[in-house]
């Protein structure tokens, strides 16, 4: 029974949960409220309009549940589709992988298109895929846009343009659990059907809510659905969201800490400007692998994410020693290697509510745990290479020009 915080922050790097703002934490902090008085119908309304933002959607009907990522896939699945139906998915790592087995077991025929842990989705194979479905069996095209394990973001874009280039009517689902509301994300440009997030991640908000936006296409095809849905069911949303209800008890706190959250993206410029940050931060955190003469486990630029990355260790080093030193030495919170890639990788997460110095801390840390567990890297030589990129690049705060 000895219980000790270390004085100071804890430096929480891990690809969400991530860093919750004190604007945020404050609004969280209110006492209990009745959602059956006059005010929640507005208050709710007004937060379901806000939430398009992230989406970039003026057309998509957006619903937000109380609940995280893995409902939203669930919420996705089950309104759109029927048993039996094939879907087609990418898997190039344990989030596509526990997609695909919820997509499973939900009774759904996947064509499961295995690619290289480290790549993204392969659009030439989905055009084929699709164009030899004369059929068009083929229900849904369901893609992981950032691959949380391997720090590989898929091309959204692309991959419609596949489908259009096949002329084929699939519904195109899109996990965005760790791009949206970090990386841009054009739902009706992209005609995403629909689009699923988490309050953990780029939100900087607490676990538990999960967002999910639908397009009319998603929408006409729930009314054939035949899955079975209950808490997820769209259809009690729409019976009830229009006039500012919900069918079941809002998770208040979430909800106000959301609102403060949309407000602090708009005040930086919107998701343009949101975008452009985290591109910012991400490049000087390559600058700082390269530094260190590391490899990323994604190869081919164009598929590397902004929202985190992931760094190969050389052969014999054991990256979960790197991770275990970070915490116990430097309570610094870095991502483990996920399941097949444990042991040979770490993620340095940098979504959310983030900036420079947080990072330059952060890359302080790594190279220490680094040191600690047996590589040779000269202390300063990524973190110098960093902080170059930003001091060029950087510009002055808004309103302290
Ligand atoms: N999809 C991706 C890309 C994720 O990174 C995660 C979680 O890390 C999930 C889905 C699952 O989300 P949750 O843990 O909020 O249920």
């Amino acid at each position: 029974p000895f219980s000790f915080t270390p004085p100071g922050r804890n430096h929480l790097f891990v690809p969400g949960p991530v860093n919750i703002h004190e604007r945020v934490l404050r609004a969280m902090h209110v006492p209990g409220q009745n959602h059956r008085d006059p005010w929640f119908a507005q208050f709710f309304k007004d937060c379901l309009e806000e939430t398009k933002m992230i989406y970039g959607t003026t057309e998509a009907t957006p619903f937000i549940f109380p609940g995280t990522g893995t409902g939203g896939w669930e919420a996705a699945l089950c309104n759109t589709l029927s048993p039996g139906d094939t879907v087609v998915c990418f898997r190039y790592g344990l989030f596509s992988h526990l997609w695909i087995d919820m997509m499973q077991r939900l009774g759904l025929d996947v064509m499961v298109v295995d690619r290289p842990w480290g790549e993204g989705a392969d659009e030439a194979a989905l055009e084929e895929i699709l164009k030899k479905d004369t059929g068009k069996k083929i229900k849904a095209v369901c893609v992981v846009h950032n691959e949380t394990t391997t720090g590989v973001t898929s091309d959204i874009a692309g991959c419609r343009k596949a489908m259009d280039a096949a002329n084929h009517p699939a519904l195109l689902l899109v996990d965005g659990v760790s791009s949206i509301g970090a990386l841009e994300f054009k739902m009706d440009d992209w005609r995403v059907d629909v689009a699923v997030t988490g309050s953990q991640k780029a939100l900087s908000l607490p676990t538990g809510l999960a967002f999910v936006a639908t397009s009319k296409k998603a929408l006409d095809h729930m009314k054939t659905a035949k899955l079975k849905r209950v808490y997820y069911d769209f259809a009690d949303m729409l019976r009830t969201n229009p006039s500012g209800n919900v069918p079941y008890t809002p998770t208040l706190s979430l909800l106000y800490g959301m609102r403060e959250s949309l407000k602090m993206l708009r005040e930086e410029g919107g998701m343009e400007a949101v975008a452009a940050r985290h591109h910012r931060l991400a490049e000087g955190v390559r600058k700082a692998v390269e530094g260190w003469g590391l490899q990323l486990l994604c190869k081919n630029p164009r598929w590397r994410s902004d929202s985190l990355t992931v760094v190969e260790t050389p052969e014999g080093i054991d990256s979960n020693k790197i991770v275990k030193s970070a915490y116990a030495k430097y309570d610094l919170s870095l991502g483990i290697g996920l399941a097949q890639i444990n042991g040979k990788v770490f993620r340095i997460g940098h979504l959310g509510n983030m900036n420079e110095l947080m990072l330059v801390g952060a890359l302080g840390g790594v190279e220490m745990a680094m040191i600690d567990a047996g590589m040779s890297i000269r202390p300063g030589s990524g973190v110098g290479k960093a902080v170059e990129y930003w001091q060029k690049t950087g510009a002055v705060i808004k309103t302290r020009e």
